[in-house]
């Protein structure tokens, strides 16, 4: 299984991908790019990868025929979410070559793990967590020592873009909180001074080769990513070096193969804390597609076809706007609309990525624009305009 597959292989050789939302599309278009097909196992009919791969396996994730099928068609298979049951990505792994692997996977999709993961790596990666306890019954919320006060109760399983969270102050807030989440397990963290956050893009090859990208500054609203700018205007060479070392220590303690996007907080004193990872490519990271050598999509393809990894140097500075599916609406009415996409390319620099979805709602990922300009302030006067436009 050690074995490269070369886009040139004929017929075309067919990588796999668990999953049909926009990451999975982005990696579609790098591989097909590449010369290869892309097989996408998601069980609805019509999703943003599944409208643009050439084999569409319209099961539920656990269907064994399903993933025969996958493993069948396929030379090398990888997941585009990281809630995929990680027991598929074991069954797909023992019949394919399968990037990240299913240990991996099961590490990021589960905070607890996750976060025993970090800890026991900081001798390597010289940087913690944030302080924090398992809350799996009320025994232990009455046992919460009062510095993780106030905080925030994150479910273990399953949170993304800000949901499953609550921020808590008192014992009684987490008590409410972990009633109100239906009492699943729960970790509960200490609520720390964020001065800006930062997302280092990692990839690792099936030879043990990693690259680190430049550090992204991301600012968050409503608990998802609205911008990515790199270089960040607040990092010091110092905090990137330090969040680029850790990354390359933790990527290489998980043995992981594909790519890895790993979120850290800079607090006000400077500290830097490692706060969550994503076995995949990453929102943060779409400002690689047309600011980087080798955009993080197609690092994926080539760690996944165990291709020699390609370069990451920036070229240009970039800003990285979500569009969510609140531009479709007017003010805070419902009428829908179409965002004027013809003042947003005229902007300088503008790279507009739209991702097929035909049902705009508020708060949905339905596309980005990437800002490249030869100056960080000319990125920049372009997303302000564009944030003016799409309102
Ligand atoms: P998600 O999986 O939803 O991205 P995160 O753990 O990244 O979950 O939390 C979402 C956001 O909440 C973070 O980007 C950060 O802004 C804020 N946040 C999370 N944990 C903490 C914390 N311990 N202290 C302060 N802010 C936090
Ligand atoms: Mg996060």
């Amino acid at each position: 299984m050690t074995e490269a597959f070369l886009p040139t292989a004929t017929p075309a050789a067919v990588l796999g991908v668990m999953g049909g939302g926009q990451l999975g599309r982005m990696f579609a278009h790098a591989a097909q790019a590449m010369g290869y097909q892309v097989a996408v196992l998601e069980p609805s009919r019509v999703s943003p990868a599944g409208q643009v791969a050439e084999h569409l396996i319209a099961t539920p994730y656990t269907d064994p025929d399903g993933l025969a099928e996958l493993a069948r068609q396929c030379v090398a298979i990888t997941t585009e979410f990281e809630n995929v049951p990680a027991d598929s990505m074991a069954w797909l792994g023992e019949r394919s070559f399968v990037a990240p692997s299913a240990s991996c996977v099961s590490i990021a999709q589960d905070r607890i793990a996750e976060k025993r993961f970090f800890v026991d790596c900081a001798p390597a990666s010289s940087v913690m967590p944030a302080p924090h306890k398992t809350i799996a019954s009320y025994a232990d919320i009455d046992a919460i020592d009062d510095a993780l006060l106030p905080g925030i109760l994150k479910t273990v399983r399953m949170g993304y873009d800000g949901k499953g969270q609550v921020r808590v102050r008192t014992r009684e807030d987490v008590r409410a909180a972990f009633d109100s989440m239906g009492g699943v397990a729960c970790l509960l963290e200490k609520m720390l001074p964020l001065a800006y956050e930062v997302s280092v893009l990692t990839a690792r090859g099936a030879d043990g080769q990693s690259v680190v990208y430049p550090i992204a500054e991301n600012v968050h609203r409503d608990g998802i990513l609205f911008t990515t700018t790199v270089p960040g205007p607040n990092v010091s060479a110092a905090c990137a070096k330090q969040a680029q070392d850790a990354a390359t220590a933790i990527v290489a303690q998980l043995g992981y193969v594909g790519v890895l996007c790993i979120e850290f907080f800079v607090l006000e004193d400077g500290t830097l804390v490692v706060n969550e990872m994503a076995p995949r490519p990453h929102n943060s990271g779409h400002y690689t597609i047309d600011a980087c050598v080798t955009s993080q999509f197609a690092q994926q393809v080539r760690a996944m076809a165990r291709l020699p990894l390609g370069e990451v140097r920036q070229h240009s500075p970039a800003v990285m706007l979500n569009i969510l599916g609140d531009a479709w609406f007017e003010g805070d009415g419902d009428t829908l609309r179409e965002p004027a996409w013809d003042r947003i390319l005229a902007l300088p620099g503008a790279n507009l990525h739209l991702y097929g979805k035909d049902d705009p709602r508020r708060g949905r990922k339905m596309g980005h624009v990437t800002f490249v300009a030869p100056t960080l302030d000319q990125a920049s006067a372009s997303l302000r305009a564009a944030c003016a436009i799409l309102g």
